[in-house]
């Protein structure tokens, strides 16, 4: 598989660290469909909200960005992965777990940084 460089600015897969939201709902008030599903409970002893599940679903999603551009905790960012086809549609409603994946190029862009503490003992594999 070839890996291609996409041009500056490009927007794709949003990528999600779930211990840094605080379930303002911010990026569904900003989304113009109203797309992310921001599941939480109150925490009734210390008034406030603890966050159950979170959901994009990059069937409908139009990638502007709106939501990471406005999120406060910045807890969502746009990678480069532009690979998101998939047999089954239904695979495209990434929940938490889903959206807190790092692409396997970003992962590979991080290991290759000269800053990069983490040294593979075994090259990544990239098929051809
Ligand atoms: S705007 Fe950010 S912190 Fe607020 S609910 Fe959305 S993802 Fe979480
Ligand atoms: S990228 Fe745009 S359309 Fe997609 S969830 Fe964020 S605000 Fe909504």
């Amino acid at each position: 598989m070839k890996i291609l460089i996409t041009s500056e600015g490009f927007r794709s897969q949003i990528y999600f660290e779930f211990d840094k939201c605080i379930a303002c709902e911010v990026c569904v008030r900003v989304c113009p469909i109203d797309l992310p599903v921001v599941d939480w409970e109150l925490e009734t002893n210390i008034r406030k909200k603890r966050l159950l599940n979170y959901n994009i679903d990059f069937r409908i999603c139009i990638f502007c960005g709106n939501c990471v551009e406005y999120c406060p905790t910045n807890c969502l960012s746009i990678t480069e992965e532009y690979e998101l086809s998939t047999y089954n549609r239904h695979e495209l409603n990434y929940n938490q777990i889903a959206l807190g994946r790092l692409p396997m190029n970003t992962i590979q862009t991080i290991l290759n940084s000269p800053q990069s503490l983490i040294k593979m003992s075994k090259p990544l594999l990239i098929k051809d």
